[in-house]
């Protein structure tokens, strides 16, 4: 499989190559050539697989000839083999025709394992045998960061600097990254907000400078890898509710845009998915692109659920590229327009393709706070602030048949939220629960880019 960039000018690529670039030379993100489809027979007979297979079925022809089959399940199994729960990613019923997919049962409690524990797996395959040592800088909101930290740590020939802005994450959230000790993770807090660290990690990539002098690569949802591994969960829930006789909906966290892009390519393989609902809190740029193709970006305002404070959606380029004909010059003028103004219009081909598949739903703090006492009172469940934005976008909705919300984090990580919604405490599982007596390890610096590049190069081995 060749992967292009959705800007049309970087060189195409292997699987291999793209999963190690991550993002385009020319600023673009990488897809696959063309989308593999799966028939009926093919999807039905997911049915009595078990997670790591199914991920083997659905993810071979995006990884071509970069892996065999066998090294591919090898992978696979390594990969899931971590998850606590047998079924990697269960569902659960709340009702008749509600659903969760509890997709956080990996070592850092967010769905953001599921990806990346493939990836850093991906990463070292890539890179073995090879003299090369990858420098992943990357910055996070939360959960990213600790999920990419514990996917590489101890790993051979890869070094991770993280940023994450000094105190806007959660003890739980910083924790897990910090009390990491091996010696290829650097923590750094940033004396800024998100967008500010996220800034410096985009300019360490545009620098030449400092890009030319180390093999640097991304773990955020640009890397197509990523992507990929998040397209197998819905397949994996579909056929459990009866895909394909039945058609099933999905309602989705969103943020980046990265999960819920993973769904459409499950759609586009022919998984019979009637809706992909797009699920944000107050920040409202994804609900306001699909509702009347306005994508503008505004100030972010704080919220409950961190890790959908966005003002751009990286992955929504990858959609309007292929809802756009695939034009790789015309999305590049397109984006570099908003890049200018924060602000572009969807083209009639861009709108009329989306509306086809996504429906999207904004859903304020007390949306959030009723739809996690509505699962606490109709099903005992308790539920992550991101995943209750999901559920009621859902239960406001008028789909007939099965919904699937989506539940990317375990609420442990978010106890404040719970605990004033339905007044209980959400306990962390027993495996991470000595992360408050871990030591920890970070260091803080200023948001400038020469004091976070010189303490990265006195770490990181520069290219051979
Ligand atoms: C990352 C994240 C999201 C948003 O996912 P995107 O792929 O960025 O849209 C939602 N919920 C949680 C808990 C997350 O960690």
């Amino acid at each position: 499989m060749r992967y292009h960039s959705t800007r049309g000018s970087a060189p195409d690529l292997d699987f291999a190559g793209a999963t190690l670039a991550g993002l385009a030379s020319d600023g673009g993100l990488y897809v696959p050539a063309e989308w593999p489809t799966m028939t009926r027979d093919q999807i039905a007979a997911l049915a009595g697989l078990d997670y790591a297979e199914t991920a083997v079925r659905v993810m071979l022809p995006f990884v071509g000839d970069s892996l065999s089959e066998d090294e591919l399940r090898t992978l696979c199994r390594a990969a899931y083999g971590r998850f606590s729960h047998a079924a990697v990613t269960p569902l659960v019923q709340l009702d008749h025709d509600q659903w969760l997919l509890e997709l956080f049962h990996g070592p850092t409690l967010a769905f953001k394992d599921v990806a990346l524990q493939l990836l850093g797996l991906l990463f070292e395959r890539f890179l073995h045998g090879t003299d090369q040592r990858l420098t992943i800088v990357g910055a996070t909101s939360g959960d990213t960061g600790s999920a990419a930290i514990d996917a590489v740590a101890g790993r051979t020939n890869i070094d991770i600097f993280m940023l994450h802005p000094a105190g806007r994450v959660s003890d739980v959230q910083r924790r897990q990254m910090t009390t990491v000790l091996d010696t290829n993770v650097h923590n750094i807090a940033i004396a800024g907000d998100f967008d500010t660290a996220q800034a410096l990690v985009k300019a360490m990539f545009n620098d030449p400078g400092f890009s030319g002098r180390f093999r640097l690569s991304a773990v955020n949802s640009i890397n197509w890898a990523r992507l990929m591994a998040q397209i197998v969960y819905y397949f994996y829930a579909a056929v459990r509710l009866g895909c394909p006789d039945r058609p099933i909906a999905f309602s989705v966290p969103t943020g980046n845009f990265g999960d819920v892009f993973a769904g459409y390519v499950a759609a586009r393989m022919g998984l019979p998915i009637t809706r992909l609902i797009v699920a944000t809190n107050v920040n409202d740029i994804l609900h306001r692109a699909l509702t009347n193709g306005d994508y503008s970006s505004a100030s972010v305002t704080p919220t409950a659920t961190p890790s959908m404070d966005i003002q751009v959606s990286s992955n929504f380029e990858r959609l309007l590229h292929d809802l756009g004909g695939r034009d790789g010059l015309a999305l590049a003028q397109q984006m570099q327009g908003f890049e200018a103004s924060r602000a572009m219009r969807l083209t009639n081909a861009q709108s009329q393709g989306a509306a086809g598949l996504f429906t999207s739903a904004r859903i304020d703090a007390d949306g959030m706070a009723h739809a996690m006492r509505w699962a606490h009172d109709h099903a005992a469940q308790t539920l992550d602030p991101h995943t209750a934005i999901a559920l009621a976008a859902a239960l406001e909705s008028d789909i007939d048949g099965p919904v699937v919300t989506l539940a990317t984090a375990h609420p442990a990580k978010f106890p404040d939220a719970v605990e004033a919604a339905i007044g209980t405490h959400a306990t962390l599982p027993a495996r991470v629960g000595d992360l408050f007596d871990r030591e920890e390890r970070y260091v803080t610096l200023p948001a400038t880019f020469d004091a976070v590049t010189s303490w990265i190069a006195e770490r990181a081995t520069p290219r051979g």
